[in-house]
Order: C-alpha cells, then structure tokens, then sequence
C-alpha cells in the first residue's frame, strides 16, 4: 500500500461539507476582501490558543517580516537565527534591512543552542528568532533569560509547532511575537496560503495589523467602503494580509486541530514503538515539553539508499531543510562553507522525515516503520 507523504484531497474530502459551505459563505455575502471571516478567524485562533492579539497575514513568511517590522528592525541591526531552517527565516531577517547573523543548534533538539546564541550577541544585535523545529519547541525559558539580560526582542517561528507545549503553556505564549503558518501542509492548513503573528502586547499587535495593511487601519476601509471616511494613511506597510476566502476555511478547519495534534502525538509513538532498537535516531521531546510533531524525522546512516529502498515501496519521505542555509546557493556570499555548523550538518546530512499527519492511519504508521526497519538493514 503506498503510504504518501502529504495527501490534501483526502484531508479536503473528510470536511467537505464545512469547506464548501465557508467557500460559499463567502461567495454570497459580496465582501471577498475586509469581511468578517478574517476577525472572526483571528478571535477563534485567539481562543484556541489562549492569547489576545492575533494579527493574521498571507503566509509564514510574511507573519515574520511584519514581526521584524513591527519590532523596528531594519539596517544596521543582526539577528541571531539557526541555518536549519526553512529560507523564510534568513529571508525575512534581509528582507527588512538587518543582518542575519546564524548560531548552531543543539544536537539533540535541533534548535537553537542558547550558549551559541550568547557568544553571537554584538553591540548590534536587536532580536534572536529561534525556530521550534519540526515541532520541537527551542528552550524558550533559557532563550528569554539571555534576551532579557541584553535587552534583545524575541521572535519565534513557530511555523511548525502549533500546538507544542513547555510546562503546560503553548507555544505563543512564549515570545514577543510567535509567528505561524497556514501553508496547506502545516497542521491547520489553509487552501492557500496564511500566516499569523501572536503578541503579547497590544501596541505591537496594533503596528503590526497596520503593516500588514497598506500602513491603514481596517476601520478606515471599511468605513471608506460605507461612504465614509477619507483615507489615512499612518505608516508605509505592506500589503500581506490573510484573505477572507482563507479565513473561512481556516475557521471550517480549526475544530479538528486538537484531534489532529492527538493523532500526530500517537503516530509518532507508534513510530517510536515500531523503531524501538533498530539502527536508526528517533526523535523525542524533552522533559516538560508536548511536542507538535509537524515532522517525524529520524536520522540513519546511509540516508540516501534508505530513501530509495522506502521510494520502491510507495513510501513517501522528504529532506526536511536539508541542505541547511548556509549551504545553499543564495548564501555562498556569507562564506560559512562544511563544518561551519556541526550539530546542524550532522543532522542534515542524515535525516529523512517520514510521512506524519491527519492523512494516514495508524496501520500505515505500522507499515512504515516495518519498511524502515528492513531499509536500514539493507
Ligand atoms: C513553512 C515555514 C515558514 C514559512 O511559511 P510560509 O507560510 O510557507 O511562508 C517559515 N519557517 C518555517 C520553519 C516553516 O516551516
């Protein structure tokens, strides 16, 4: 049976009836754009979370170049960030003008490694954006400590561990700003494209709703729309914000996260169950820590014949920010060639992410785990 690694009719066909009737919700009430499914979505993200301040976006990518703004971040300013990664990250960190500056992460997370970050930290540094990679939270608790001590803010990319917990608290309750995504393969997945940026603080949820926005404040458009008020611009901004299309399907799908994030937590345990004792890394979380299990990567040698011994049983597996940044052609200019980053490239160079997610059963699970099992034997 072949096992795919991401399957989005599938998960389309299981809440048809609540996809089509948001699709079509909008499409009759006239507004495809400053409508209500947009708020609505941000209050019941809110709720689910737990937070006050979500200001949705059009991707990940965008939630954190409107966190870096919002932040007042630009030139002449570095920001500590890991080179395992999506490219969104450094991408962001250049595109408003500041430097991204890239530590190791630790070996066993695959996140930021916090005493990397303090000797990284120059008279120039303004934030550290940590990625919770594959779901895995970074030590936030030691990453705020550090932050606080030198007076940087705090950015999460968090665009893989919705859901993730430290001590009981979810991830977006950690960091100045938390930024998701809602690509369709990310645990609530938009038809699309969608971001957010959680804040704690209400003034910078408000300058970052208004960058996201043409610099406006939404009550100007839609009293404008009404006939009434003129235009007011207050700041130059961006014009990246979630579309109400997305919203709708956001809000037909969040009432299966939580059953979903459940059955992520349960097939990684099938996995660590059906890999137990075989010559293979699995990975785990860290006391105190409910991971979101974006990925399942594991780490084996001889990586490329594993993925093709899965690849001839219909097995879909992926490299999962593999090669790291500073390996890829875009970043030859910062001259960090092999060996820059050891922790990172040792897990790069070995990983393979198995299939994970709402789309397979635990049989299907079974039957990967059992095929790694045979692969890495050869
Ligand atoms: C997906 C992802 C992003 C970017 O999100 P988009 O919605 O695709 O722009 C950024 N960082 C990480 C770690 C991601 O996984």
């Amino acid at each position: 049976m072949p096992v795919p690694f991401y399957d989005h009719a599938k998960l389309y066909r299981r809440r048809q009836a609540e996809i089509d009737g948001a699709i079509r919700r909008v499409l009759e009430s006239g507004r495809p754009d400053w409508g209500e499914e947009v708020p609505a979505f941000e209050a019941e993200f809110g709720a689910w979370l737990g937070v006050a301040h979500v200001v949705t976006c059009n991707s990940g990518t965008a939630a954190l170049k409107i966190a870096l703004k919002g932040l007042g971040i630009g030139p002449g300013d570095e920001v500590v960030t890991v080179p395992n990664s999506d490219i969104a990250t450094t991408s962001a960190i250049h595109a408003v003008g500041a430097k991204a500056v890239l530590v190791d992460v630790d070996p066993d997370t695959l996140t930021m490694d916090v005493s990397a970050l303090r000797g990284a930290i120059t008279p120039r540094t303004r934030a550290v954006l940590p990625v919770d990679l594959f779901g895995h939270p970074a030590d936030w608790p030691a990453i705020e400590t550090v932050a606080r001590e030198h007076g940087l803010a705090t950015i999460a990319d968090s665009c893989l561990a919705l859901g993730a917990t430290i001590g009981g608290r979810k991830i977006g309750h950690f960091a100045d700003v938390t930024c998701f995504s809602f690509a369709p393969t990310k645990h609530l997945g938009s038809l699309g494209s969608g971001g957010a940026c959680v804040a704690a603080v209400a003034d910078l949820a408000a300058r970052m709703r208004m960058i996201a926005a043409y610099g406006q404040d939404r009550s100007r458009h839609v009293g404008m729309a009404k006939g009434g008020q003129p235009l007011r611009h207050e700041t130059e901004g961006l014009n990246e914000r979630l579309d109400e299309m997305q919203a709708a399907i956001l809000r037909a799908k969040l009432p299966d996260l939580d059953a979903d994030l459940a059955g992520r937590r349960r097939q990684a345990d099938l996995y660590a169950q059906g890999l137990a004792n075989a010559p293979v890394d699995v990975p785990s979380a860290q006391a105190g820590i409910d991971h979101a299990w974006r990925n399942y990567v594991i780490h084996a040698d001889g990586r490329d014949a594993v993925r093709e011994r899965l690849a001839t049983r219909g097995i879909g597996t992926a490299l999962s920010y593999a090669p790291p940044m500073h390996l890829q052609p875009v970043y030859v200019g910062l001259g960090l060639g092999p060996g820059s980053f050891p922790a990172t490239e040792r897990s790069t160079d070995r990983l393979i992410g198995l299939p994970i997610g709402p789309h397979l059963d635990d049989d299907q699970v079974r039957e990967v785990a059992e095929a790694v099992r045979e692969a890495v034997v050869g």
